[in-house]
């Protein structure tokens, strides 16, 4: 049987892509409990091992907006072996096809909106995470010169603000949406405020992770491209909107407020969804009230076991 890899297999897209697979591949499920990706030696004995055909390689060091801008080195540092390790020890053992995943976030601060899958690196990313972005764009450089120079089918694709079950909920580390949960969950349960960073203004396009997990698996037999991909649904919500998404569907009626001393970071960072549209003209997204229902539903059977 054909055998796939996920790296990261416990995070947020890893997690998702285990929910999604096809049942006529046999699917190796790593995370960094089993293997030390920032370690060249144990990560090429583990794929000397597994001898996978394909890759998803959903490993990270991966950080909020708070997060980010508090460890800027550690998310470098770790990013950068990550990636660098898993794509170089894929080479090295003959992996076929390896899809790495990149992020909105990562692309130029200064861009011209919608983002294309395109512009990666076409100017400084936001000061707010240039250490992490600019450790992943790596990734788009050393797949495309692998292909160039070995001729790996390596490929990258692009998610937006992604969200889902098995997310990081940690209050100050998280991500917007895991994070709002988390909040909203707390304040219901000790009938406190909910408090929410920035103005509640910005807006992201925030994408299902069992979505992101059904494109790759279509990218993984279909795209062949060294441009990365953008798996976005081009469906900006305000953080406001988010708050209240959520607060209705955990049916809490306590008040909320935004707290202006806490950053706002990019105020909107809206992506072309052209080329997927083009490719895979029938994916349908799911829409965002019933993802939201489908995570926080999630959360409240698997707290306070949850990432956190
Ligand atoms: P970004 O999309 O890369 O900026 O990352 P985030 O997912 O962390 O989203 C940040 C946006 O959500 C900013 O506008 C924040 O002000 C807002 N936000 C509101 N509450 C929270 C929260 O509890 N955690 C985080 N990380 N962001 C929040």
């Amino acid at each position: 049987m054909l055998k796939d890899l996920v790296t990261g297999a416990t995070g947020l897209v890893g997690s998702a892509i285990e929910r999604n697979a096809p049942i006529e591949r046999d699917l190796v499920c790593v995370n960094h409990q089993d293997v030390d990706f920032t370690d060249y030696n144990a990560t090429l004995k583990m794929m000397e091992k597994i001898r996978p055909e394909r890759i998803f390689h959903c490993a990270a060091a991966v950080a909020g907006l708070g997060g980010n801008m508090k460890h800027p080195g550690e998310l470098f540092r770790k990013n950068i072996l990550i990636n660098f390790n898993v794509l170089e020890a894929a080479r090295v053992t003959g992996v076929k096809r390896v899809l790495s995943y990149l992020s909105t976030c990562i692309y130029p601060d200064q861009i011209e909106f919608p983002i294309q899958d395109s512009a990666l690196h076409k100017g400084p990313p936001h000061p707010s995470n240039y250490a992490y972005a600019y450790a992943k764009r790596m990734i788009d450089v050393q797949s495309r010169a692998y292909r160039e120079e070995y001729g790996c089918d390596f490929i990258t694709a692009v998610g937006t603000n992604l969200f889902g079950p098995q997310d990081n909920f940690n209050l100050v580390n998280g991500h917007a949406f895991a994070s709002l949960v988390h909040k909203t969950y707390l304040a219901k349960k000790n009938g406190t405020e909910l408090k929410v960073w920035g103005s509640g203004k910005p807006l992201r396009e925030f994408v299902f992770s069992d979505d992101i997990a059904k494109l790759s698996f279509w990218a993984m037999d279909n795209y062949h491209d060294a441009e990365p991909i953008l798996f976005s649904n081009e469906q900006e919500t305000s953080i406001r909107d988010l708050v209240q998404l959520i607060a209705n569907k955990m049916d809490f009626k306590g008040s909320i407020s935004f707290d202006d001393s806490k950053p706002d970071g990019q105020f909107r960072k809206p992506s072309s969804a052209s080329k997927v549209k083009k490719l895979n003209p029938h994916f349908q997204f799911t829409p965002l009230e019933k993802a939201v229902e489908k995570t926080v539903g999630w959360f409240m059977e698997t707290y306070p076991k949850v990432r956190m």
